[in-house]
């Protein structure tokens, strides 16, 4: 076995065998395969793509590259989500302490932000003391004290995507559905769960841009979990507008206290429960998606999860008050026309936060926790000339340099 011949079989469509890709993945994690030979066999697989059982034992092949998170002594299932990442998507901070409330272990280790989509550690750090790099003890401690985590992977879970994954992004072999597969799946799996649920976005403020491509995945990624013996459902969900009215890091965890207590907008709340109960069925925790939506919205309105999150962070060294964290003060950005709302640029949004210091130019760049965007319209509202469409929260000289690139996010009709 050469890493040439493994190569040169992919490239020419072949199947490659359980033996070749853990000799590849292997060779590669160990330093014995160049990045020249992998950033190879990645261009290969994004142009002949891979079987279902192909990218089973990739990501099989990934997962054992490092450590996985050991199993407690509790014999609670263990719940995992994941979402592709989008505007506004705090559902993280909510679900996890709501399903911790129902008596499942939530095991989270979490990313940081990903082109223009935020990551639920960035949003955390924005808690002082919140600590997002918990060992693998204290993540067993707490989960058995409290039932939810949210924390970081150690540098010992899943090395060989952090390093492919690096790889794929300057050699142009991100976009593969295979590749993505088995490197979400991998992180997933070194959770050691029982159930996995997927939120899969799709839209102008997501990583897929059509509901056809977000299918393609979903389905590739619920195969892969199934074929690993873990039970794997997705929800396809619309990302051509932000989830919820905030888009940041400390206004969007305020946003989620929000929803925590019942008062947030109900289209997070709604998104939480439909992936929530999805884990309660699949866990057979309750009978029906009936019943589970009810057991969920009763732990929600009756303050048990907004308890659960306080603990969570208190846990990990967070200090948070009702009030919740002081954002920038609000610049307003008024719309040019009146008319009808047809299209809000996902993608504009996201880079006017990144400019405003709340998401990262550079690997490793500091970012402001307090700024970001709160909407005021969504896709079909009439609107008139001069009525505000969000507001930027940011120290006004830095929110001006965004405001007339944020009015060209929206597409307004007359
Ligand atoms: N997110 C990941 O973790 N991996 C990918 O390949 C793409 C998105």
């Amino acid at each position: 076995m050469t890493p040439a011949a493994i190569i040169s079989k992919k490239r020419d469509g072949g199947r490659l065998s359980k033996e070749e890709i853990i000799f590849f993945i292997d060779g590669f994690t160990q330093g014995k395969i160049s990045d020249g030979q992998m950033a190879a066999l990645s261009m290969a697989i994004f142009f002949q793509s891979m079987t279902d059982e192909e990218t089973a034992y990739f990501t099989e092949a990934m997962l054992r590259s490092g450590a996985t998170l050991q199993r407690t002594s509790s014999s609670l299932p263990r719940v995992g989500k994941h979402s592709t990442g989008g505007l506004g998507d705090k559902t993280s901070l909510v679900l996890a302490p709501l399903l911790a409330c129902c008596d499942l272990l939530i095991p989270k280790l979490s990313g940081r932000g990903l082109g223009i989509t935020g990551g639920t550690l960035d949003k955390l750090e924005s808690i002082p003391g919140y600590r997002t790099n918990l060992s693998e003890v204290e993540i067993s401690k707490q989960l058995d004290a409290i039932g939810c985590v949210i924390t970081g992977a150690t540098e010992s879970i899943v090395p060989a995507d952090r390093k492919l994954y690096e790889l794929r992004d300057v050699t142009g072999t991100v976009p593969s559905i295979p590749l993505i597969t088995s490197s979400i799946m991998s992180k997933k799996l070194a959770e050691s769960l029982d159930a996995l649920v997927l939120d899969v976005k799709y839209g102008s403020g997501a990583f897929m841009a059509t509901r056809e491509q977000a299918e393609k995945l979903a389905a590739s990624l619920v195969g892969t979990g199934r074929n690993m013996g873990v039970a794997t459902e997705a929800v396809l969900s619309d990302m051509n507008q932000p989830l919820g009215e905030m888009v940041g890091n400390a206004c969007e965890v305020n946003e989620a206290m929000a929803v925590l207590r019942g008062e947030g907008p109900s289209e997070v709340a709604d998104l939480v429960i439909e992936l929530c109960s999805r884990l309660l069925l699949m866990t057979k925790s309750v009978a029906s998606l009936g019943d589970a939506k009810k057991v969920l919205w009763g732990k929600l309105t009756g303050g048990f999860a907004y308890e659960k999150f306080l603990k969570m962070v208190a846990a990990q060294g967070g200090k948070l008050s009702d009030a919740g964290l002081e954002t920038a003060s609000p610049v307003t950005v008024t719309s040019l026309h009146s008319g009808r709302i047809i299209a809000i640029d996902g993608q504009k949004l996201g880079e006017a936060v990144i400019q405003l210091g709340g998401g990262r130019r550079f690997k490793g760049e500091k970012i402001d926790h307090s700024v970001g965007l709160k909407m005021h319209a969504r896709i079909d509202d009439q609107v008139l000339e001069g009525e505000t469409l969000l507001e930027v929260l940011a120290p006004a000289d830095r929110a001006n340099t965004v405001v007339p690139y944020l009015q060209t996010a929206f597409t307004i009709v007359s």
